[in-house]
């Protein structure tokens, strides 16, 4: 479920060319920008791949909608999707609150990883699942990042990985902190393979996500306006004795520091992505041949050799249950 001001209910608005003092609009059929408030009917909004028409705001998407608006059509082919969370601290409630997550967003985990063509240029992908969980870096959704790199490197493809996360995760303690470790240690795994990793930051790309992997992109990239913090913004300014700009924790701000390569608008992302990966990849004899078959995923990423891997904190379902 996206955050953002959807309608729960049938909402009235002025209709003056009817001369009537109220229209009602059905629900589900627009949304209000988060950031002007102009209400966008859902059409033209997912037209404009969920980008206010008004002040160009990025809102921000599920997983699906990002793969959709990024990989040409009908390229992605996910793996590693049965993969759960076990609750390996018995934290309260936790549990519990996975099986709500899956049963509201409607995916396993926070993050979905397969092979795609972006702009005709082949890769693997990863993408956060923000509403699951706040994107939160996990066990699971580190071993899917790891399995990712490690696709990469072995099968001599570059990686575009897109964040969107409130950091570890708190329900993992020790073991979501772990993954930070595991994560950097596939960026290094990668590098060594020489295989390019672009990262792009999507809004908001936050603590231990920003602190290991989706800063060690050989390109970062980023959205227009996306929240970009180690720390939130009221723990940095109580860290700084100096007033900070508006603009501090932006993409922009970010860009103009030299903290990331390039500020990216949503419809040029595709193109760019691939340009990108047209200048940097280095086809191996590893690498999967366009022949119109799966014969590229017939080395499965599960069954690579690894270094960083720590499987005993997840499980593998068939069913999609716990
Ligand atoms: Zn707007």
């Amino acid at each position: 479920m996206s955050t953002e001001g959807w309608f729960r209910k049938k909402v009235s608005f002025p209709d003056k060319a009817a001369g009537q003092s109220s229209a009602t609009v059905p629900v589900g059929l627009a949304v209000k920008c988060v950031k002007c408030s102009t209400i966008l009917f859902n059409r033209d909004f997912d037209k404009n791949l969920r980008v206010c028409t008004k002040c160009g705001h990025h809102s921000r998407l599920s997983a699906q909608q990002r793969i959709d608006f990024t990989v040409d059509a009908g390229s992605f082919e996910e793996f590693a999707g049965d993969l759960r969370s076990v609750d390996p601290l018995k934290f309260p409630e936790y549990s519990e609150k996975l099986l709500q997550s899956v049963k509201k967003v409607g995916a396993g985990e926070s993050f979905r990883v397969g092979f795609a063509t972006i702009s005709g240029s082949r890769c693997v992908i990863g993408v956060s699942e923000f509403a699951f969980r706040g994107g939160t870096l996990g066990s699971v959704a580190g071993e899917k990042i790891v399995l990712a790199m490690e696709a990469g490197a072995k099968l001599g493809l570059p990686v575009v990985l897109f964040t969107a996360s409130g950091g570890a995760r708190m329900e993992e303690g020790l073991i979501a902190l772990m993954q930070m470790a595991k994560t950097s240690a596939a960026a290094a795994l990668l590098s060594k393979a020489k295989q390019p990793l672009i990262v792009v930051l999507a809004d908001p790309t936050t603590g231990g996500v920003l602190a290991s992997y989706a800063s060690l992109g050989d390109i970062l990239i980023s959205e227009p306006g996306a929240y970009i913090a180690f720390a939130g913004a009221r723990v940095a300014k109580q860290a700084q004795t100096q007033k900070l700009p508006d603009d501090y924790q932006t993409a922009e701000y970010r860009l103009a520091h030299g903290q990331i390569d390039m500020v990216v608008q949503r419809r040029d992302m595709p193109a760019t992505l691939g340009r990108l990966l047209g200048f940097l990849s280095k086809p191996t004899e590893a690498a999967p041949q366009s022949n119109g078959s799966n014969g590229h995923l017939s080395s499965n990423p599960l069954d690579a050799p690894s270094d960083v891997r720590h499987e005993s904190y997840i499980a593998e379902t068939s069913d999609g249950a716990f």
